[in-house]
């Protein structure tokens, strides 16, 4: 019997909210201030504390997040233009974008095959006299190997950034993503595990002068009403995104656990000798924003899942490196990135799916054959 599975189902999701959140939101339009207002104060709070960090400054994307990180070093004189940034050549193009619109250069790196984390050992031979920082990206939702990074960024004397966008919650032995670093991004894009209803973000720190400069950069370069001290940009949050994230945050925690619950039965129950699950580290929590296995059939595999009614996507198609906007990295060679993007394929999973479905895609992914 066909079932049909969505990839996700964020409206199914979102839905419970509304009678949660909607007297806060009618009560928004009593108000005067709709942006960093109380509402967003509130959240970042929360947030922070969530994450166990002393500052959270809400901002308008991941993408925002990540560049304010990189704006705020140069601002501080601990970075400046043509300086090195290492970042995984698997990630998601917002990661490599928030580094060279800042005239930094993202120096890409490969990743580990079965996890799809960036390589410690593939770091360490890119450092160069010119490398000021590593870029960890938590990708689809597993923390990277904080302890090899740190041991590295403290022998080479670099910053430790975060982009935790896909790993809301996550842990790396006992502290949460967010706080693995010296600075964090986060994206709270609707499908991440924390998704607010259109676009927003959030930097955590336990730096003072760096929360400061980010929160300023967010504003204008602002540290008071028109004063401007330095050129910055207009990536505040809004409060009504606020209202949601914070009622959402609360049940972030059990939704995590939901997603992890059907990323173990897939694990334990995908038995397809023509595809390869996702590499799990035993001490790390993962988030599982996304299951993403390997198979050298994968349009193949693809198409069949379609067939049966199971809707997949793709992280990435294309790799950063083989794109027109990075045209000078097109004809340079990333075996291990080339091969992550050319078998990878997400299933199903959100936290509103059902056992039933979740057996359904084992068995249809376990019935394909070449
Ligand atoms: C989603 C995402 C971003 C960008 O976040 P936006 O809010 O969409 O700007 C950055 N990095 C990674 C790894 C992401 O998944």
């Amino acid at each position: 019997m066909a079932l049909k599975v969505p990839f996700r189902n964020l409206s199914k999701l979102n839905k419970l909210y509304y009678r949660r959140v909607r007297k806060k939101i009618k009560s928004l339009f009593e108000k005067e201030i709709y942006i960093w207002g109380e509402e967003v104060e509130a959240f970042e709070k929360e947030f922070a504390k969530y994450c166990g960090v002393e500052f959270c400054i809400g901002v308008g994307s991941g993408l925002k997040a990540l560049t304010l990180i990189f704006m705020a070093y140069k601002a501080l004189g601990i970075m400046k233009e043509g300086d090195e940034v290492i970042v995984p050549a698997n990630t998601f193009i917002a990661s490599i974008l928030a580094i060279s619109l800042n005239n930094l250069v993202p120096v890409l790196v490969e990743p580990e095959l079965k996890t799809y984390l960036i390589d410690p050992e593939s770091i360490e031979r890119n450092i160069t006299s010119k490398t000021k920082a590593i870029l960890a990206v938590h990708l689809y939702g597993q923390t990277c190997e904080m302890d090899k990074i740190w041991d590295l960024a403290k022998a080479y004397n670099l910053k430790v950034i975060e982009d935790a966008a896909q790993a809301h919650g996550a842990f790396y032995k006992d502290k949460k993503a967010g706080a693995l670093g010296d600075v964090a991004g986060f994206s709270f894009y609707p499908s991440k595990n924390l998704g607010a209803l259109g676009d927003a973000g959030a930097v955590t720190t336990s730096d003072p002068e760096l929360a400061k400069t980010v929160r300023s950069l967010a504003n204008y370069g602002s540290p008071k009403p028109y004063v401007f001290k330095l050129r910055g940009l207009n990536a505040r949050m809004d409060d009504f995104q606020a209202i949601i994230l914070k009622e959402k945050l609360k049940d972030l925690d059990t939704y995590n656990e939901k997603r992890r619950k059907i990323a173990k039965f897939y694990l334990e129950n995908l038995k397809n000798p023509l595809i390869t699950v996702p590499y799990v580290r035993n001490w790390k929590e993962h988030v599982f924003h996304l299951f993403v296995i390997r198979c050298k059939e994968r349009e193949g595999l693809k198409h069949y899942l379609e067939k049966k009614g199971v809707k997949t996507l793709i992280h990435y198609p294309i790799p950063p490196h083989k794109q027109l906007a990075y045209k000078e990295w097109n004809e340079k060679s990333y075996p291990i990135t080339e091969e992550i993007h050319q078998t990878v394929l997400s299933l199903p999973l959100c936290p509103t799916m059902s056992l039933r479905q979740a057996q359904y895609v084992v068995k249809v992914v376990n019935s394909f054959s070449t």
